[in-house]
């Protein structure tokens, strides 16, 4: 099932998307839909009355996850770009959930805050069911589903403040969609092509296959040390080709248009808005 949350005329809620439709489903979102125990859903999408999926604006499949995790580091080739040695265990960092973007939703930036604002696409995990102290060979049972997550991400704040909550924290830096697609449809995570495009020029190219720290893994990882809940994310890393890599470095700026794409799921499309006005 491809699951999302629109916004249609002055409402928002939850649908399921078939082909160029969208079938309004009667919960306000995706995560309250997950939170219901998605059981119901089969049920409730032969009463409805599609609507045209141009018709309605999609929104980050889950407004205010309970937490984003985030895992540095789970590509091979973005180990090797950086001539590291890939890391034994997973290195997580959060990014808060007022982060949150939706869909061609614009991604702002005060300037006087950060000059170097970088993309990273990534596969995002959303959780099903509570999970705590999980096995890597319970996982599956956990996860609702996949989407695109877009770990916008101020490298000179990353840098300077020597950990990332700012860095990866700033409002608008978590675009998300443009839909969940459930396991059925996704029955290995670790086969997805994923690539991101920066106004039309290929930046990112790579497969799921190569992540180091697998969907079970990580999964098992987080649970053995919080309470994972329904509707967190983790986002699963980034592949090889992010801006402050590249000879020279480049970063983002008002205009650009960025668009991430894993197989299966779709591509989620952004723009740079016009930077914030100054602060005080
Ligand atoms: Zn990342």
């Amino acid at each position: 099932m491809r699951l999302l949350t629109f916004r249609y005329q002055h409402d928002v809620m939850a649908g399921l998307q078939e082909g160029d439709k969208v079938l309004p489903l009667p919960w306000p979102d995706v995560h309250a839909l997950i939170q219901s125990g998605m059981d119901q859903v089969a049920e409730a999408a032969a009463a409805a009355h599609p609507i045209p999926l141009d018709d309605v604006q999609l929104l980050a499949p889950i407004l205010k996850p309970g937490k984003i995790v985030a895992v540095g580091l789970n590509y091979l080739d973005h180990c090797l770009e950086q001539g590291l040695t890939p890391p034994a265990e997973p290195t997580l960092f959060t990014k808060f959930s007022t982060a949150v973007n939706h869909p061609h939703g614009p991604i702002r930036w005060d300037p006087e805050l950060t000059s170097k604002v970088d993309y990273e696409a990534e596969l995002a995990v959303v959780i099903g069911k509570r999970a705590y102290r999980v096995s890597e060979d319970d996982a599956y049972a956990y996860v609702a589903g996949y989407t695109c997550l877009n770990d916008v991400t101020a490298r000179d704040l990353q840098r300077r403040d020597k950990q990332w909550v700012r860095g990866k924290s700033l409002d608008t830096f978590a675009p998300m969609g443009p839909v969940m697609v459930t396991p059925d449809e996704i029955p290995d995570p670790h086969t997805l092509d994923i690539r991101c495009w920066v106004n039309g020029e290929l930046r990112q190219e790579s497969n799921t296959r190569q992540l180091i720290h697998t969907v079970p893994k990580l999964i098992a990882f987080c649970s053995r040390a919080f309470t994972l809940e329904p509707g967190d994310i983790i986002t699963t890393g980034t592949p090889g080709g992010v801006g402050v890599f590249r000879d020279p470095p480049t970063f983002l700026k008002p205009g650009d248009e960025i668009v991430v794409e894993i197989q299966s799921i779709g591509r989620l499309h952004n723009v740079v808005g016009p930077y914030l006005p100054q602060a005080l």
